[in-house]
């Protein structure tokens, strides 16, 4: 397993919507087991493939956030909201590509997803809680979309400079 480089906003390959896997092989299964392994060290709770540069409809997650839990890793192949509840949730959301800004994001409190496993085979499920919030920011990733557009424009551009400055930084080494 390799750690992969996680690109920081604003970057153009985070804008962009993300295409179909089309068969799950041990490509697919390797680039898997990478994000997994970037995520829990990070450490987060989700990564969407677009966030190291790979523009395909896949993501990882385990929100299981106490460390004597057993991790719940999942992998979700071209996963699709079939359902969304009319009941909504706030979290403070935040993003690896986004470090250390945390803002209030509301999305439904539920919702139904579809999407292939790492076996290939086909899963269909309910999450909530923050579950619900994880897998709708990690799909909203595919669709090029980040928490911080949901913000008010100006909050929205204060987060981006303040990227901007860290990317520069970080540059500069
Ligand atoms: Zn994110």
């Amino acid at each position: 397993m390799t750690l992969r480089n996680i690109l920081i906003h604003p970057d153009p390959r985070l804008k962009k919507k993300a295409t179909p896997i089309a068969a799950v092989n041990d490509d697919i299964r390797r680039l898997a087991d990478d994000m997994l392994e970037t995520m829990y060290d990070a450490p987060g709770i989700g990564l969407a493939a677009p966030q190291i540069g790979i523009t395909e409809r896949l993501l990882v997650m385990d929100c299981v956030k106490d460390e004597e839990a057993t991790p719940e890793p999942m992998v979700l192949i071209n996963p699709e909201i079939t359902w969304s509840s009319e009941a909504l949730n706030v979290y403070e959301e935040g993003c690896l590509s986004i470090p250390e800004q945390y803002a209030e994001v509301e999305r439904p409190a539920e919702v139904e997803v579809q999407w292939t496993d790492e076996k290939g085979k086909q899963r269909r499920e309910r999450f909530d809680g923050l579950w619900a919030t994880c897998v709708q920011h990690e799909i909203d990733h595919l669709n090029g979309k980040l928490f911080i557009d949901y913000l008010k424009p100006l909050r929205r551009q204060m987060i981006t400079r303040k990227m901007q400055k860290l990317k520069r930084e970080r540059a500069r080494g």
